[in-house]
């Protein structure tokens, strides 16, 4: 990066918050309020991510837990038994790591997300996740509880309480939040049409709402393909390149060594419930 950067002396502005983004009425481009001044853009691509923006409150008590997006290093940990709630990639990242260190983990899941075998790592753990609960299963230090849904946490002496509608587990540990992450886009929703319940973009990742602003990484959505996997959204990036390119009048053809490399997805019909990438 460093090296592209200084070669196409790309203007990069690091230690640098975007606070507010505005678009300038016509499609005359944005106005973006960041920690370090004002910046103006005629196109703006969002890249912001999720792990910034942790879902801290899905449930009263939460704030007793540690999100595990929160946990700097595993090995800090004090304590031999926890109980982790949610039991998707995070879940079973964290109730894998706790096990590799000898820990006893009880993990809770509102579906049985382990037992899901769609070939869709959008909706069911990736091969990779599975394959490291097996081992972690396999040493007996792991617990699975399915379909429970946590309603809250409370305070108790020595500890904390988990509870579901009619059971409830003990865990002498803060427990650990594995329920996911909020969408970045949420900071500059009013951009967006959430009429469906996610962030509506054309076929070319841009913003409906919004000419010029487009969305690349997990947020990226089209109906029920969802690209929240790296191997998935960097499919994209030369399909907004393009678009913005076109615009520009900049020549694209360097564009197809990346249709070349299958890198250059604009052809969603391929992608349906057997994704042949
Ligand atoms: C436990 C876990 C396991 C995962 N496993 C996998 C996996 O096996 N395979 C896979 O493909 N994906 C996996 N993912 C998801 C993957 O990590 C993310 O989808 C990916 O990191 C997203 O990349 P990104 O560059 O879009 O966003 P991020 O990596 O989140 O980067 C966003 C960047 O934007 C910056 N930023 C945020 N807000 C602002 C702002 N307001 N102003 C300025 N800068 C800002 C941040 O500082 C950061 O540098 C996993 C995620 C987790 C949490």
């Amino acid at each position: 990066m460093e090296t592209v950067a200084k070669h196409f002396q790309l203007p990069i502005k690091t230690e640098t918050n975007v606070k507010t983004i505005a678009a300038l009425p016509q499609g005359k481009g944005f106005i973006l309020e960041t920690s370090k001044g004002e910046l103006r853009s005629q196109f703006v691509i969002w890249a912001a991510g999720e792990f910034q923006y942790p879902n801290l409150n899905p449930f009263p008590g939460a704030e007793l837990c540690i999100h595990n997006s929160q946990i700097r290093s595993w090995t800090e940990l004090e304590g031999n038994e926890f109980v982790v709630i949610g039991g998707y990639e995070s879940g079973v990242d964290a109730a894998s790591v706790l096990a590799a260190l000898g820990k006893k983990v009880k993990l809770i899941d509102r579906n049985s997300s382990w037992l899901n075998i769609d070939s869709d790592p959008s909706v069911s753990l990736s091969p990779y996740s599975i394959k490291r609960l097996e081992v972690a299963y396999s040493m007996g230090l792991i617990e699975l509880i399915g379909d429970k849904y946590i309603e809250a946490v409370k305070a108790v002496k020595k500890g904390y309480v988990v509870e579901s509608e009619y059971e409830e587990w003990f865990s002498s540990t803060q427990p650990i939040l594995c329920t996911g992450f909020n969408s970045s886009l949420e900071q500059i929703a009013p951009l967006f049409d959430w009429s469906n319940g996610y962030a509506a973009l054309t076929q070319e990742d841009e913003s409906t709402l919004t000419p010029g602003l487009f969305v690349v990484g997990p947020s990226v959505r089209h109906g029920n393909l969802i690209f929240c996997f790296i191997y998935k959204f960097r499919q994209r990036f030369a399909v907004v390149g393009n678009a913005i390119a076109q615009r520009l009048g900049i020549d694209t053809t360097t564009l197809e060594a990346y249709r070349r490399q299958g890198l250059f997805l604009d052809d969603l019909s391929c992608c349906d419930n057997d994704c042949v990438c």
